[in-house]
């Protein structure tokens, strides 16, 4: 990355947020103001709010701010598609050097921005806004946030831990991004998996000040749900695991009820049913778990992920 400022691309999902909108948009102007006038970003540098389908007037005070300044533009969705949506049409409809993704509702500390952008500068592609305390979250949203990545952990899925989609892209790690035609969408999962530098900023997460929460439990089990099963085939591993010990379990039992008849302790008929059943049913596990182990990698290839992402291509002579 050269030392000339680059053109920077602030991506802001919008839903239903006429009432955060209109402070947020001047914190956010303003930084990037005196971003352009310390010369770490060009002055050509914006700020792009995403609405994703709102049903408020968030679209029309998107309009009157692209009004007051150049600074301010817009992308409105046919509907809503979702925060995760939202911010993957943002990133990769918005032309920029380099981007950085924040909520409508500055909950994630802005003023982090320039240390991100001075990180790019240092040659970072990638840099992730972590939380250092959780403080202002519900015991609820704490408890199940943490209970969440410890299971994403073992289930084999590389976290950054505290980290949501507060973070910086350069347009190389955005075009990568682009690679993965998923629809069943944890960016924050793919993330770490485009490789390329990587560094961390480091913030206490503030309280929604305007409006409330568009997270509600209905959307987080689903993101959450995505955030397992996009990434590990872990669950399917386990019905393999479940029935190999169902077929040494079946196994046992077959002998026991060989014995049981051999002492001549069981009614006629008993022995050969229990035989039946645990033959057919460890069977029936085991080649469960070997059609899971099937539909993993079938998973993995509906994904069309990258198999790998160039970073430097100096195949080409120098112009
Ligand atoms: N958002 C969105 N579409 C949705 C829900 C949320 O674009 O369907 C945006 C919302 O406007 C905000 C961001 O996603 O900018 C995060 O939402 P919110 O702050 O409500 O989530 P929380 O911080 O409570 O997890
Ligand atoms: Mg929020």
């Amino acid at each position: 990355m050269d030392s000339k400022p680059n053109q920077l691309c602030i991506v802001v999902p919008c839903y239903n947020e006429e009432g955060a909108l209109p402070s947020s948009a001047k914190v956010l102007g303003d930084l990037l103001h005196s971003m352009i006038s310390d010369n770490l970003v060009s002055a050509d540098s914006y700020i792009c709010f995403v609405n994703d389908g709102s049903t408020d007037r968030t679209w029309e005070c998107i309009r009157w701010l692209m009004g007051q300044s150049r600074m301010f533009r817009g992308i409105s969705l046919s509907r809503n598609f979702g925060h995760q949506g939202a911010l993957l049409a943002g990133l990769f409809t918005a032309r920029a050097d380099v981007y950085v993704s924040i909520d409508a509702d500055l909950q994630d500390d802005e003023r982090k921005i320039p240390e991100m952008v001075a990180m790019y500068h240092g040659g970072k592609d990638i840099v992730y806004g972590c939380r250092d305390s959780r403080e202002t979250d519900t015991w609820f949203k704490r408890t199940t946030a943490g209970l969440f990545y410890k299971l994403r952990e073992k289930m084999g899925c590389y976290t950054i831990p505290n980290h949501a989609d507060f973070r910086l892209m350069s347009a190389r790690a955005v075009a990568a991004l682009k690679q993965f035609g998923e629809v069943n969408l944890f960016i924050r999962g793919i993330i770490p998996m485009l490789g390329f530098p990587s560094g961390k900023v480091f913030y206490a997460r503030k309280a929604r000040k305007q409006g409330e929460s568009k997270y509600p439990l209905s959307k987080m089990l689903p993101l959450a749900w995505n955030g397992v099963a996009n990434f590990s085939d872990t669950p399917l591993m386990f019905c393999l695991f479940a029935g190999l010990v169902g077929c040494a379990l079946s196994v046992g039992l077959m002998i026991w009820a060989f014995c049981q008849w051999y002492s001549q302790s069981t009614i006629p008929g008993w022995t050969s049913i229990v035989l039946v059943v645990c033959f057919f049913g460890s069977l029936q596990f085991l080649f469960m778990g070997i059609i899971g182990l099937y539909i993993g990698k079938i998973m993995r290839e509906t994904k069309h992920r990258p198999v790998y992402i160039v970073q430097d291509d100096l195949t080409r002579p120098a112009p």
